[in-house]
């Protein structure tokens, strides 16, 4: 293992089985952030402010370097909602969302149904230095869920073979995600970045 450590700073379930599978093999060491951490208040207005409150706070707990990600999915009908708020903008779980997402979109015809998952990786070195990845997958909504696999939207997101992002396994979705493509970016910086730390 290599002594370049980096603090992955998220809580979700869904994204960090995603990025354990992306870094897997890496010559870095990646530390979860501690689960009792305080909630942090994500009151930016864009992917990019949220992604950086997240890994500047996992710096001030950790004193590492942080990798933070925010991201979510924007819909071309509703004017790019529910985007930055993809993960609150109605009470409950995951589930409840999509289906608010359905009805929100009930009646709208397949070529206006267009969406896109969004996904901005910011991170941020003890030093303050901080660098923005930016990663997009378009896809489409679906009338009804379909599949088992991913988390959030994806049994409604739709891609152009016809399957959902939900109907790809973990290493399907992994070769071209939003958040695939903003690490790939990232990981072309991150050797570099890190030796500077
Ligand atoms: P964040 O944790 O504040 O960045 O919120 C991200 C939210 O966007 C998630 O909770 C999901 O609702 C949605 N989202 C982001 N990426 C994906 C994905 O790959 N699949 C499904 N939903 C996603």
């Amino acid at each position: 293992m290599s002594d370049k450590r980096l603090v992955l700073a998220s809580k979700n379930p869904g994204k960090l089985r995603e990025f354990r599978d992306l870094l897997a093999g890496r010559a870095i060491e990646v530390v979860g952030l501690d689960p009792h951490a305080p909630e942090v208040a994500e009151t930016g207005t864009t992917f990019e402010e949220n992604a950086l409150i997240k890994a500047r706070a996992a710096v001030a707990a950790t004193g590492l370097p942080a990798l933070a990600e925010d991201s979510g999915i924007m819909v071309d009908a509703l004017g790019g909602e529910p985007g930055v708020r993809s993960a609150r903008w109605v009470p409950g779980s995951d589930e409840d969302r999509l289906r608010a997402l359905l009805a929100r979109m009930e009646g709208v015809p397949a070529h206006l149904r267009t969406a896109r998952y969004v996904s901005v990786i910011a991170v941020v070195l003890p030093s303050g230095r901080e660098e923005l990845f930016r990663g997009e997958w378009e896809g489409r909504l679906t009338d009804a869920p379909r599949g088992t696999g991913g988390f959030g939207y994806d049994p409604i997101f739709e891609l152009s073979d016809g399957r959902t992002a939900a109907e790809l396994t973990l290493h399907e979705k992994n070769a071209v995600s939003h958040r695939a493509q903003a690490l790939d970016r990232c990981l072309e910086r991150l050797p570099a970045l890190l030796e500077e730390s």
